[in-house]
């Protein structure tokens, strides 16, 4: 069985098909990176990572367009990891250049594990941070750096570190640096790797200063594009708003009076027949679907739903599990989603066909760390605005642009 996936761009391109069964191991992947993704309940690969990490163990120069949340660190990473020799003091056989040291931190947290499984020392350097602690790092021994362009030059000139030995140099988020004016920096570093070396490079777009990249460092790279399994965090706008909770059922009904479809996750069974009560009461016609309903009542209810007869629907998770629901120009987290996945999975709900969608989640107080958590995990970097029920932002919140 295979599964495909469009080509985003290039409407004449092949469609790239791989087999949804495939397991790490059958990619090539080593036993003992195998065994710790397991232990990270990192079971099967995403299709980013079924679709490149063939390519990376074989060396070859690889030009992914992926996106944050797509699974492109292990894409990368794992073959990285594979394929290096042993490195001479304070010269690293493998880079991985970010944008952000926000990115750096989130990757070295992914490979440092990965690393030392393969007996293989990953040392993180970032702009802002104290250089003295990163020397020391360093001279604790690097296979892997993890670098925001900037302070690896600065490490470089001090002649702390050389990437003259680099085996294998990878991008991340290439569009993000060419935006924050780095791409000089990440030239002056890769016309420092002395020997042959294979580049990695992904990023969201590949136009532009990201192609011209692509074409003076990259040779004969494979192309990958793949839509990821995963709905972006990109794809969506989102506003998170801290309710009281006697207001809570007044601000959901505000959002659904101002939009035209709007779908409501909640935790429990309860919990959705509850909201769809006090929503009536509240004036908005709403149905819940839950697995206590009979399948008949469900049924109804998303057909009403999609054809514009019920404004509302509240569902649990597991009900909304493999529902193809289209426009829905609201997602509310009534609840708070379980972690970044299950709010990327709930409020892929919206933002189908190009559209963007508005995902709100509405957030108690002592729900506020928790969010903050799931936040950190899903890149966003953004206030949890205080907001009452008769706030006229919340009549039209895609025209609300929450700071
Ligand atoms: P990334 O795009 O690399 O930042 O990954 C996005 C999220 O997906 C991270 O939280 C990873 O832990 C998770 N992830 C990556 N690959 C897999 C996989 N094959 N199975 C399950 N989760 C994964």
């Amino acid at each position: 069985m295979t599964a495909t996936f469009e080509w985003e761009s290039d409407s004449d391109a092949p469609v790239e098909t791989y087999d949804p069964n495939i397991t790490f191991a059958e990619l090539g992947v080593a036993p003992e990176l195998v065994a710790l993704l397991l232990t990270q309940g990192i079971e099967k690969p995403f299709a980013v990572q079924a679709i490149t990490i063939p390519d990376g163990l074989a060396g070859r120069d690889v030009c992914g367009k992926a996106k944050t949340g797509s699974g492109k660190t292990l894409a990368f990473g794992l073959p990285l990891l594979m394929r290096l020799q042993p490195a001479a003091e304070r010269r690293p056989r493998g880079l991985v250049l970010v944008p952000t040291r926000e990115l750096a931190i989130q990757v070295a947290e992914v490979l440092d594990p990965l690393a030392q499984a393969v007996g293989k020392r990953a040392v993180v350097l970032y702009g802002g941070a104290d250089i003295e602690r990163q020397i020391k790092q360093i001279r604790k021994g690097c296979d892997v750096i993890i670098a925001t362009p900037g302070r690896l030059i600065d490490l470089s000139e001090r002649g702390e570190v050389s990437v003259a030995d680099i085996e294998v140099a990878v991008l991340d988020e290439a569009d993000r640096m060419a935006d924050m004016g780095f791409l000089p920096q990440v030239d002056w570093v890769l016309r420092r790797i002395s020997g042959p070396h294979q580049t990695m490079l992904f990023s969201a777009t590949l136009d532009g200063d990201v192609d011209r990249l692509v074409r003076r460092h990259l040779t004969d790279p494979v192309r990958h594009e793949v839509e990821s399994a995963m709905p972006t965090v990109e794809a969506m706008e989102h506003r998170f708003l801290q309710v009281h909770q006697m207001d809570k059922v007044k601000v959901a009904a505000s959002i659904a009076h101002g939009a035209t479809k709007t779908l409501l996750f909640v935790r429990t069974k309860r919990g959705a027949d509850r909201l769809v009560e006090q929503l009536q009461r509240e004036g908005v016609k709403a149905a819940a679907i839950h697995g206590d309903l009979r399948q008949s009542m469900r049924e109804a209810a998303l057909r009403d739903f999609s054809s514009d007869k019920l404004p509302v629907l509240v569902a649990t998770d597991v009900a909304a599990r493999g529902l193809d629901i289209e426009d829905v120009d609201v997602v509310v987290h009534y609840d708070p989603p379980e972690d970044h996945k299950a709010y990327l999975h709930r409020s892929g709900r919206t933002a189908r066909a190009e559209k963007t969608g508005v995902v709100a989640t509405l957030v108690l107080w002592d729900q506020i760390l928790d969010v903050e958590r799931i936040q950190k995990r899903l890149g966003l970097r953004m206030p949890i605005t205080e907001i009452f029920s008769n706030d006229p932002r919340l009549d039209d919140l895609a025209a609300w642009k929450q700071a």
